[in-house]
């Protein structure tokens, strides 16, 4: 790559470090688990407070995470009371964090720290991404620089936006190759006596002042660093543009030319109107699954107290796994609105143990949810039903809540929508 993509002037890196550290001490969010980790002498308990908040921060935006963190480290303060609770308190905590996935991962992380290592968590990134299921090279970064103040760079997708920026690294951001430079660059830049507050620097940048829109460039502690910014002020101005070279032109300066891996795609130059934001660049994102399905919302009694709603729970494995729904199936793209209520009154005469009217159903309307990867519209129908339905025990489990306790249940936001 051509070398003003790399940090590989010391005086230069010596200048980020300083000047990013300053702004940190100064402009950071009080967080809780930053005040964790800052006071905590145990250094078990430090690292498990610093992996909850990196799993739940993954996808999840800082003011969605602090209420919920609150509640976990409440509940669960160390890595023993997490291994001992059971999967259903723990979907039931995670309900609305998305991506259920990672609750599940998390607890099943800490009955290892806790029965194979003896409740002793792995001090370096390497053992922790090597012994820990579900923890991967940025967790394991985070941990280990924050907790244990070991010189390791992370790589998440706030840093990967800055660094392209800060070096106008324009080639495709997700691809292995241009990652691989990025951990490199990372791993040189990180602050040797301050890893954590660094890396936790970096990533505040990208939060709060290099943001994907319309970064606050004249804010930034490390503008004189930039590259791209230094692109978007040369525009127009052909005499800076000696500043990559004499014989540098506006669009040589940030197209491929001379085949460097790093410097965007010679047929997507850099487009004047989006500044800084064109970097960093993405290859286009396949485009969602569609998906529908029906759903029942099944209503029992109410004249001697509370309706009851039934809610069943989800396979332990795949989509959503574990948590509970109101009794759904898939439907075959095209289906006819007669078809679907027959499929779906003869799904429903499982759990009712007799005959479900097709006809009986009543047509609520249609909820849809993204979610990362599925772009699903679910069918709502609603039936009364008598109070006297038994459940087949034999089907997969399911009981019947209130409003209230379906709120306090594994549900996900899709449900809830519901
Ligand atoms: Fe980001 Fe602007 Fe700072 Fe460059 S100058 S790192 S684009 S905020």
């Amino acid at each position: 790559p051509a070398p003003r993509h790399l940090f590989s002037d010391a005086a230069e890196v010596g200048a980020v470090r300083s000047a990013l550290l300053a702004w940190y001490d100064s402009c950071k969010r009080e967080l809780p688990w930053r005040a964790l980790a800052a006071n905590e002498p145990d250094v078990d308990r430090r690292a498990y407070a610093v992996w909850v908040s990196e799993v739940m921060l993954q996808q999840t935006q800082v003011a969605t995470v602090i209420d919920y963190y609150n509640r976990w480290m409440q509940k669960w303060p160390t890595l023993q009371a997490l291994a001992a609770a059971s999967l259903e308190e723990v979907n039931e905590l995670w309900a609305g964090l998305g991506y259920y996935s990672r609750g599940k991962r998390l607890q099943e992380a800490a009955r290892k720290v806790v029965s194979e290592l003896a409740g002793r968590m792995p001090r370096t990134a390497e053992e922790l991404q090597k012994l820990l299921p579900g923890v991967g090279r940025y967790t394991a970064g985070a941990i280990a620089s924050i907790s244990y103040g070991q010189a390791t760079g992370v790589v998440d997708g706030n840093v990967i936006r800055v660094l392209c920026r800060l070096r106008g690294i324009g080639a495709d951001s997700s691809s292995p190759a241009v990652l691989d430079r990025l951990w490199d660059m990372a791993n040189v830049l990180v602050d040797r006596s301050r890893p954590g507050d660094f890396n936790q620097a970096l990533m505040e940048l990208g939060a709060t002042v290099c943001v994907p829109k319309a970064p606050l460039c004249e804010e930034c502690p490390v503008k004189q660093h930039c590259h791209a910014r230094r692109r978007r002020l040369a525009w127009g101005r052909p005499r800076c543009r000696s500043a990559y070279g004499p014989t540098a032109t506006s669009a040589l300066v940030f197209a491929g030319a001379g085949g460097c891996p790093l410097c965007p795609p010679a047929t997507e130059p850099w487009d004047s109107s989006l500044g800084v934001t064109n970097f960093p660049r993405k290859a286009a994102k396949k485009q969602p699954r569609v998906a529908r399905a029906a759903t029942c919302v099944l209503e029992r009694g109410g004249r001697r107290g509370a309706p009851r709603y039934l809610i069943v729970q989800r396979p332990s494995s795949g989509l959503l796994a574990g948590l509970w729904e109101f009794p759904s199936l898939p439907l075959a793209p095209g289906l006819q609105e007669e078809k679907q209520r027959e499929m779906l009154a003869g799904h429903l005469q499982a759990w009712g143990g007799r005959p479900v009217a097709a006809g009986g159903l009543r047509y609520v309307g249609e909820v849809i949810h993204i979610f990362s990867h599925i772009h699903q519209t679910y069918v709502v129908y609603s039936l009364p039903v008598d109070e006297d339905v038994t459940l087949d025990a034999a089907l997969s489990p399911s009981r019947w809540v209130t409003e209230e306790e379906f709120h306090a249940s594994a549900v996900s936001t899709a449900m809830k929508k519901v």
